[in-house]
């Protein structure tokens, strides 16, 4: 059976002239999918009893329910998805926000040395029925105001599906989101060797949502050290990609450091980031590292992060903390694993 979760309005348009109703019934089947979030055909009951019968031959609705979640005593709440091996996503509540940390992968293949996803390997894509099971069952669903893509995986290195669920999400006959509520998150995936394309650069010509560029280290030996996909992705090509588009507006990029002790924290680290980052329109997140298991990593003291941080805004870059949250249950950035902190 096929999930009708991920499907555009075409090709509902599609599914519904091979049963033999009229186009409109597509607005209607879209309407009860991502508006009234039916979890059966047959609640779609403004739809012919036959055709209904018809569409479950075929279909069904698709989605999945998440297996455990866990509270954080900061209000970030981790749900467990059973998609291979475990996939997360983390809920994390703001004054006037509710944001999904969503993931679009089984694990990763970009195998950075401070993720604890990375550690656990790749597992595959999600498809984009199981990417919007993580929006639609978290028990927030109905309160969420924002997305980032940052949690379990790459997106670029599943744009298809990811691209998809953006698409429906801010489609008029989606959830209707404006994409600025819509981050998405990546080391900078500048080609693809199966395409010969740059999906880096689809994603700046197909959507309008928000980037944010996990850098972490301005010297591209040093980098790929932490990251080893600096090799096929330099960040120099990334940084002259993005530099051809227009930040000016309402569309934002943001580059992600977290700052570890002794490996990228000093004056010289920071003077070539802003001189990496200079005339660009952009924002720096620093963040503090969270320790993970066997690994020599250890987070910079938060008085270097505080130099760090003035010496980056003294030479005009914007720069700021970005709060940890639910690091007591293993949410926080780099420690998705699929996993619960007791195993
Ligand atoms: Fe993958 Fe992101 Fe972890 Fe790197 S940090 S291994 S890209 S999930």
């Amino acid at each position: 059976m096929e999930p009708l979760l991920g499907k555009n309005i075409g090709e509902l348009q599609t599914i519904c002239t091979g049963l033999g109703l009229k186009p409109f019934a597509a607005s209607q089947i879209a309407d009860w999918l991502y508006r009234k979030r039916v979890r059966s055909v047959d609640e779609m009951t403004n739809l012919p009893k036959a055709a209904r019968a018809g569409l479950s031959r075929s279909y069904v609705v698709g989605r999945t329910g998440y297996v455990d979640m866990i509270s954080s005593v900061d209000g970030t709440r981790k749900y467990l998805f059973p998609f291979g091996p475990g996939v997360e996503a983390v809920m994390i509540p703001d004054k006037d926000r509710s944001t999904l940390c969503v993931s679009s992968q089984k694990g990763c293949r970009m195998g950075c040395r401070f993720c604890m996803t990375g550690r656990g390997g790749w597992h595959g894509n999600l498809t984009p029925a199981e990417i919007l099971s993580q929006f639609m069952e978290v028990d927030e669903a109905a309160e969420l105001t924002n997305a980032v893509f940052m949690g379990m995986g790459e997106p670029l290195d599943n744009w298809d599906s990811v691209r998809r669920v953006i698409d429906i999400l801010t489609a008029p006959w989606g959830f209707g989101w404006s994409p600025k509520r819509i981050t998405l998150s990546t080391i900078g995936v500048t080609s693809d060797p199966h395409t010969g394309g740059s999906p880096l650069r689809r994603f700046m010509d197909e959507c309008s949502c928000h980037l944010a560029v996990s850098l972490h280290n301005p010297f591209p030996e040093e980098r790929a050290e932490l990251m080893p996909m600096e090799k096929p992705f330099p960040i120099e090509k990334t940084l002259s990609l993005i530099r051809e588009y227009d930040f000016t507006g309402q569309r934002r990029v943001s580059f992600e450091y977290i700052m570890f002790a002794g490996i990228n924290d000093d004056k010289r680290h920071a003077d070539a980031l802003a001189r990496m980052l200079r005339g660009l329109e952009c924002r720096v997140n620093l963040i503090r590292f969270h320790r993970i298991p066997d690994s020599p990593l250890a987070p910079s003291p938060m008085p270097v992060i505080g130099q760090f941080k003035d010496r980056l805004n003294a030479a005009g870059v914007l720069t700021t903390l970005r709060a940890s949250r639910g690091e007591d249950i293993l949410a926080a950035c780099g420690m998705l694993s699929g996993r619960k902190k007791e195993q």
